[in-house]
């Protein structure tokens, strides 16, 4: 049974990366973003291997709750921050900070009394319409929450790029500009950098950065691995073969036949499947590790099964070892055959897989 469908986490490979986000920003803080239940790696364990970060970052208040009771310690930013009176006396309560996004927040701020205060990071949209306050509102934004009884001041300053992991475009320059010129004369800390950020904007990098990706060991980039930047990939994804046989020419493989054979073929069936978060998008010719050595997948890739070419493993046998990703594949590379981002498969993985440290 031990070699059904799992995952590897290497714990010491997310130390190593953050030493590279360390190398790669020697003068900013660390946030290190852990949403998602840390990009489906297994959030407490990794925010354990992550001591001695200086903060840590997650999508919900729920999520940061979550490790306040767990006996995290350090500071936790919401980057949703909250939508009700209730919802703020939870961060509160748990000592929690919150990114302040909209006017309904600063009401809800203005109306709370607490003896308690709160720490928050005065979010701008320097241009990607999701969250934050437009240029022509921050300041009154500001001005609000620095006479607010609730607030821990000074207030902190963050945004969000939209195209950092495209080094060829100058919005990011743009986004960055913006963000100098609103926060001028504030005193807050200040913090935009995500991964790709730090690896290709040096401009970029403040008082905190905020890198979620690369410290799991993968490249933001779709031109280039994590290895490329020293990192180490934490997340390795393995099954093993459970039947091999011998099909002849012109017979189709997998649900519509998408592949016919063109020889006779040696065919591997590995216990993966959609359903264990392997993509279904993932094209023919897709690689996989068995044994160690690349063989493509061949057709569709159903809900526990995936079909692949053994040709040239003739000594391969049900039971031997498969790689997804991981350990001498890169996720980089077929999250591409996929037609998805390395982040999607990250966090896709299902209940069903089994998780074992490293
Ligand atoms: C997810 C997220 C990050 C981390 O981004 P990566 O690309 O994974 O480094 C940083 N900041 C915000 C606001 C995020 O939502």
């Amino acid at each position: 049974m031990t070699n059904t469908a799992h995952i590897n986490i290497d714990l010491d490979a997310v130390k190593h990366n953050l030493a590279i986000v360390r190398d790669n920003a020697p003068n900013s803080k660390v946030m290190a973003v852990i949403k998602a239940n840390a990009y489906g790696h297994g959030v407490e364990q990794v925010a354990k291997a992550l001591r001695g970060v200086d903060g840590v970052a997650v999508a919900r208040a729920s999520e940061a709750i979550k490790l306040r009771k767990v006996g995290l310690t350090c500071k936790i930013n919401v980057l949703e921050g909250f939508v009700s009176e209730q919802e703020l006396e939870d961060l509160i309560r748990y000592g929690l900070d919150a990114v302040i996004h909209s006017c309904g927040q600063i009401d809800i701020l203005e109306k709370h009394c607490s003896n308690k205060k709160i720490s928050v990071w005065l979010k701008l949209d320097s241009g990607m319409s999701r969250l934050g306050f437009k240029e022509s509102d921050f300041s009154m934004a500001h001005k609000r929450l620095a006479q607010c009884s609730v607030v821990e001041q000074p207030v902190s300053l963050m945004t969000h790029f939209s195209s950092a992991d495209d080094r060829n475009r100058k919005v990011t320059q743009q986004q960055i500009s913006l963000f100098n010129k609103m926060v001028e004369g504030y005193s807050g800390d200040k913090n935009m950098a995500n991964s790709a950020a730090i690896l290709a904007h040096k401009d970029a990098l403040t008082d905190w950065v905020r890198p979620g990706l690369m410290l799991y060991g993968v490249s933001p980039f779709a031109d280039c691995y994590g290895n490329s930047f020293g990192l180490k990939a934490v997340m390795s994804f393995h099954s093993r073969l459970i039947s091999v046989k011998i099909v002849a020419k012109n017979e189709s493989i997998g649900y519509s036949g998408t592949w016919v054979t063109n020889r006779k073929t040696r065919l591997g069936i590995v216990a993966i499947g959609y359903a264990d978060g392997y993509p279904r998008a993932a094209k023919s010719g897709t690689p996989v590790l068995v044994n160690g050595k690349r063989v493509p997948l061949l057709g569709r890739v159903s809900m526990d099964m995936i079909t692949v070419d053994l040709s040239s493993q003739p000594h391969s046998k049900a039971g031997d070892k498969v790689i997804l990703w991981g350990c001498g594949l890169a996720i980089e590379e077929i999250a591409e055959a996929a037609d998805t981002i390395p982040y999607t498969l990250l966090c896709g993985i299902t209940q069903r897989v089994r998780v074992e440290n490293i």
